[in-house]
């Protein structure tokens, strides 16, 4: 008895918790955060959503910007007007599996196989593009994961989430959450769907309502929207920068 629960521990220990402090704490392999001098990505999951995600997309259309949404594929499939949209309208579209299936009990190849490779295929299908951006579910990695998906995709978690899916949260309430926490180079999770567990079907009311404001106020300070293939090669850019300003003060040579 004792052998099986020191085993049952040993598992969930090195399946579970390893990869959650080593993406999470550590944010090792994974993009939740980027050096920045004045830009920021939105990222939505758990769409397509047949109710708010053409209103998002019109609202995101009105400001002129673009952003990531984390797609489920099995959605993708009932409703592919909605992701050529988003294709269309030149925002990215990355994989957040096929069915909200959390990572942890699941098998590695079988994730890979029946979720996000899935997902990819009838994203290309609709766009002629695979994605080549992941955000699992709740941001939940195993440790299988580190091995097959990073050879395929680069995984992108986040650095600012507000609890968007409570209709509880008010869109006032999100909105100034959201004001105060993003700063250059954040990565912004929200979701543009409240069906999964735990959420709310009319969560993402508040969430567009609340995030108009928030883009003009992002606009007030200067901030840029960009997508997160565009925010990544920013952080090349910066750090290039950041390098070349020490080496010409000639403090350290990098
Ligand atoms: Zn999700």
């Amino acid at each position: 008895m004792w052998a099986f629960i020191i085993l049952a521990v040993d598992v969930i220990v090195l399946y579970m918790i390893v990869p959650f402090a080593l993406t999470r704490i550590l944010g090792w392999g994974v993009h939740s955060e980027v050096g920045a001098e004045k830009e920021i990505a939105f990222t939505f999951d758990d769409g397509p959503d047949p109710c708010y995600t053409p209103e998002l997309l019109d609202l995101l259309k009105e400001h002129g910007i673009k952003a990531t949404f984390f797609v489920l594929g099995k959605k993708a499939q009932q409703y592919p007007e909605l992701i050529e949209r988003m294709h269309r309208e030149g925002h990215q579209i990355g994989i957040h599996n096929y069915t909200h299936t959390p990572n942890w009990i699941q098998f590695p190849w079988t994730n890979r196989r029946k979720q996000v490779d899935r997902t990819a295929d009838i994203v290309e299908r609709i766009t002629g593009e695979r994605p080549i951006f992941y955000r699992p579910p709740w941001g939940l990695l195993n440790l299988g994961d580190f091995f097959l998906l990073r050879e395929s995709y680069r995984i992108v978690l986040w650095s600012v989430m507000v609890g968007d899916w409570k209709a509880s949260l008010s869109a006032e309430q999100l909105k100034d959450a959201l004001i105060k926490k993003i700063k250059p180079g954040s990565i912004i999770v929200l979701h543009d769907s409240g069906d999964t567990p735990w959420a709310d079907e009319e969560a993402p009311l508040n969430m567009i309502t609340g995030l108009e404001e928030v883009l003009k106020e992002m606009d007030k300070k200067g901030l840029k929207c960009l997508r997160i293939d565009e925010l990544l090669n920013k952080e090349v850019n910066y750090s290039r920068e950041a390098r070349s300003r020490v080496k010409h003060r000639g403090q350290i040579d990098l």
